[in-house]
């Protein structure tokens, strides 16, 4: 701050002096005209005109109190009471005692006795209300965030502290909102709908802080926080803040999540208070409609659980508590089902919680980067897999394996991959990667580049999950893809829902027009599986045919194949 402070004393500011008397503007003006612009106003009504179309560049008002039309103090007040103008130190030309109170509690920043007192005082003066109003409006902009006009996270949690130490035993809760997938809304609707969905987010915050007491700021890109008196009716102030801000960005998908620390005394701390409405927050990440979570204990016992599993990866890849199942696709395109093909998905048998589920570890190493470790690992235990049962029965069986959204940024994945290929003698078609369509619309230009050099080699990509993602026609067909797996919740509801049957027919047309072959999984009976043949799905994978199996049960299905 001092440095800005230091660079802008090699400016010429500009100072405007108000007095009726000629001379006395004269010998004031010459004692300051070789530090400062100086303009002149011989009353009150010309030098308002002047403040007001210079409001930007005048530094300071010098104003004689007694002058015909408006008069010193009715220009003061005029500047106090316009926000615009408010920032503008005045200082006044006095002869009187007592004028120098009145003018100072109408806001007056120092003043000036007539006859004027040594050149130097006076300057002093000057330059010290300069700098003093100056450096008032840095401390102003430093803390608060341009945009939304929001504290800053530090000078939040700066003041947020200090209000702890001077309200002891004052019940807090602290709230922390995220706005879903932002970085797509500046990409789909531009930077400026971007700047606005901020603004609307950052006057809501506004508007609640200013009812309830507290502080509101704006912690990152697209996160804000509050801290503000507990109330009982939190949850059905968050009930209506939520319907609201629907209403507020209507048709536009602007969707919002919404972590609670509600003050129940077990955390006391103002940043811990933040941390815990944080962790309810990113409990959140993966929903994509606007919603809101509470802490609690159980959340705390969850994140223990998760640290847990953390830090018990790399034993487990050492010790191979993690096992790779291998479930079967069918192509149903001609009369009987034929295996086609297979999708590796993980398990983790853990020593302590039993079988624990990818659903609970995938998104949690995710998260940390963890993941690019376990899919090595299982790219590598795939691609073994595929070279073993073509060595015993003659055939390749194509398998295909996750890449997550974090490999996508592993700019070795190329030489990662194209290894294991050789390493394992495979050409790489037979190892076909499937990549979550949301990763798509995460990060359309990174993931096209990586899975464009990927395709180069040979290797095939499977978009998955296809339907969450929210692809544009437009986006899917500059996509560099050789399948769509469609998510199962199209599936589940397609022989009671006519609109998921219609809906996967749409998609099906969509694979048509992009000519890639259209898989379904989550096909659990055979009227779901006759309906996806008849609108001509080319493959399905589910329970119907089997669930993931271990390697020596799916080589029955193989045998059963090629036997
Ligand atoms: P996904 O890639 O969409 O895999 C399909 C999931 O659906 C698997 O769950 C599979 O067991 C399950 N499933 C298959 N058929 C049916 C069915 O007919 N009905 C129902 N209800 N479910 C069915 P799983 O194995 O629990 O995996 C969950 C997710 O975890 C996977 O979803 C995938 O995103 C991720 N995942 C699994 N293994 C890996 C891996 O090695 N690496 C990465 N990055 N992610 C993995
Ligand atoms: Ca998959
Ligand atoms: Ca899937």
């Amino acid at each position: 701050m001092q440095e800005l402070l230091e660079r802008k004393k090699g400016l010429r500011r500009s100072i405007l002096i108000v007095d009726d008397e000629f001379v006395e503007r004269e010998v004031l003006g010459a004692m300051l005209c070789d530090l400062y612009e100086v303009k002149y106003a011989e009353n009150g009504v010309t030098a308002l005109d002047i403040i007001r179309r210079d409001k930007l560049k005048l530094s300071l008002v010098i104003l004689d109190l007694h002058m015909p039309e408006l008069d010193g103090y009715g220009l003061l007040k005029v500047i106090r009471s316009d926000s615009e103008l408010r920032r503008i130190p005045v200082i006044v030309l006095t002869a009187e005692k007592e004028a120098e109170v009145k003018s100072l509690s109408l806001g007056a920043a120092d003043f000036i006795t007539k006859p004027y007192e040594a050149p130097d005082v006076i300057r002093a003066r000057v330059g010290h209300s300069i700098e003093l109003a100056e450096g008032s409006i840095i401390i102003h902009e430093t803390e608060r965030d341009d945009l939304t006009g929001l504290f800053n996270k530090e000078f939040f949690v700066e003041y947020g502290k200090r209000i702890c130490a001077q309200n002891e035993n004052m019940s807090m809760d602290a709230i922390v909102l995220d706005i879903n997938r932002f970085h797509m809304i500046n990409e789909l609707y531009g930077r400026d709908y971007g700047d606005k969905v901020l603004k609307v987010i950052g006057n809501s915050l506004h508007e609640i802080v200013r009812q309830s007491g507290g502080l509101a700021c704006r912690s990152g890109t697209n996160s804000f926080a509050m801290y503000i008196p507990h109330s009982t009716a939190l949850r059905e102030n968050l009930d209506r803040y939520v319907e609201k801000l629907g209403q507020d960005f209507g048709e536009r998908r602007v969707s919002v999540r919404i972590g609670v620390y509600c003050d129940d005394g077990s955390v006391t701390d103002m940043e811990r208070r933040l941390d815990c409405a944080s962790l309810a927050c990113h409990k959140l990440r993966n929903s994509y409609s606007t919603c809101y979570d509470f802490y609690n204990a159980d959340l705390h016992t969850r994140e223990l659980h998760e640290e847990r599993l953390i830090s018990g990866i790399d034993r487990a890849l050492e010790e191979n508590q993690f096992r790779v199942f291998y479930q079967p696709k069918y192509s149903i395109r001609g009369d009987k089902p034929v295996l086609s093909s297979a999708e590796a998905l993980v398990r983790w048998f853990h020593p302590e919680f039993g079988t624990v589920s990818p659903g609970e570890f995938i998104s949690l190493f995710e998260s940390n980067g963890l993941i690019q470790k376990l899919d090595r690992f299982v790219w590598n235990r795939a691609a073994s897999q595929i070279r073993e049962w073509k060595d015993r029965y003659g055939v390749y069986i194509p398998v295909s394996v996750n890449v997550s959204r974090v490999d996508v940024f592993d700019p070795e994945i190329c030489k990662v991959l194209t290894g294991i290929a050789e390493k394992n003698g495979l050409p790489c078609e037979k190892l076909m990667l499937e990549v979550t369509e949301s990763a798509y619309t995460d990060n359309a230009l990174q993931i096209i580049d990586t899975v464009s050099a990927l395709r180069s080699f040979g290797f095939k990509i499977e978009m998955d999950d296809f339907g969450c993602g929210y692809s544009s026609l437009n986006m899917l067909t500059s996509m560099p893809i050789d399948a769509l797996k469609l998510d199962m919740k199209f599936i589940r509801n397609i022989c009671t829902n006519p609109k998921d049957y219609r809906l996967v027919g749409i998609i099906i047309d969509i694979a048509r027009l992009l000519e890639v072959p259209v898989i379904a999984e989550g096909v659990e009976t055979r009227e779901q599986m006759e309906l996806l043949k008849a609108i001509d799905c080319d493959i399905i994978q589910g329970y119907y045919f089997s669930k993931p199996l271990p390697a020596e049960e799916f080589e029955k299905l193989i045998t059963a194949e090629v036997c």
